[in-house]
């Protein structure tokens, strides 16, 4: 079966002056993934966003969309975007916004099903300039949905919007994917990563440092979380295979595993008087974490004893 190349990017560099934003960034992204680009500020992602869209020109490389190049009219009907500065006038009302946005689509969606969708019911009259933070993404997202787009771009989505909002729209935007729409999101929240991503990208200095799953970036470092407060000697972890990742700080000991078992009971047995045993899944942050700091990208074991 042929699977449709969404995104094709092939050692794309950007800078703004001489500031690097991206360098040598080669990345597939197949129809139907859900793609979400982690990293710290500054780290290129946006950067990529905005290539994509075409609203940026690369320096090197080559970077298709649908086949075609960024900004290609066709590519632009297929595409939607919420980007973080938006710039649409803070004059006209919401349901002026629709309207003007369906009109640049050839089969946009009803006014009805994007009133509905992000949950603008009873907003339609008011300014954009009078909604509230929260408010105005979500007619952003509105209008990204618009052209009814198989690529959709979100950049921070919900920087605004309060938890049960973020819940509701990470609902939104799963529902709407469904499983033939492609996602490109930038985001500091790993939550939402964990939420709506089934591919996990994570920059760091304009390059792509880790590209898996979020269970697969979970298992780089242990599955499971063992903490303690113990002054035992961690040199003996070092040579248990299970064991991922070793964090000492203060008596404050973590261990990341794979086996939590033998970890547990070597534990104990070396430290029977250790203090606040706890065991848990490794979450994405921890993985995260693990990845950009100074030994992630090496695999090692780091001990701050
Ligand atoms: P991220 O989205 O991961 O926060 P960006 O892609 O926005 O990262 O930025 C990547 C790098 O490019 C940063 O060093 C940033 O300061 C720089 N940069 C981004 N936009 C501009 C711009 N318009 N002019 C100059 N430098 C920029």
């Amino acid at each position: 079966m042929n699977v449709e190349i969404v995104v094709d990017a092939t050692n794309v560099a950007k800078s703004y002056n001489d500031i690097t934003a991206l360098t040598d960034l080669s990345l597939r992204v197949t129809r139907g993934q859900r793609c979400v680009l982690l990293g710290p500020n500054g780290a290129g992602k946006s950067t990529l966003l905005n290539l994509v869209l075409g609203v940026l020109r690369l320096d090197q490389g080559s970077l298709k969309v649908f086949g075609k190049k960024t900004g290609h009219i066709s590519v632009r009907r297929r595409t939607g975007a919420m980007l973080q500065i938006s710039g649409i006038p803070s004059s006209l009302t919401v349901q002026e916004h629709l309207r003007l946005f369906r009109t640049y689509y050839e089969n946009p969606l009803s006014t009805d099903k994007l009133v509905r969708t992000a949950k603008l019911e009873g907003l339609e009259r008011r300014t954009f300039g009078s909604l509230s933070g929260g408010q105005q993404q979500r007619l952003n997202f509105a209008l990204a949905l618009c052209g009814n787009p198989m690529l959709l771009i979100l950049d921070e989505p919900s920087t605004s919007h309060d938890v049960e909002a973020r819940m509701a729209l990470w609902d939104e935007i799963d529902q709407f994917m469904g499983t033939e729409r492609t996602l490109m999101l930038a985001t500091h929240n790993l939550e939402e990563a964990e939420r709506l991503g089934d591919r996990i990208l994570i920059f760091h200095e304009g390059r792509v440092i880790a590209d898996a799953s979020p269970e697969k970036l979970r298992s780089m470092i242990g599955t499971t979380e063992i903490s303690a407060q113990t002054n035992v000697n961690v040199e003996v972890f070092k040579r248990n295979q299970h064991v991922k990742r070793i964090e000492h700080v203060d008596r404050h000991l973590k261990l990341y595993v794979t086996a939590a078992e033998s970890a547990v009971s070597q534990l104990l047995q070396l430290d029977p008087d250790l203090k606040n045993l706890a065991v848990k899944p490794a979450s994405l942050l921890d993985a995260y974490l693990h990845l950009l700091s100074p030994a992630g990208t090496d695999e090692h074991h780091r001990t701050n004893a």
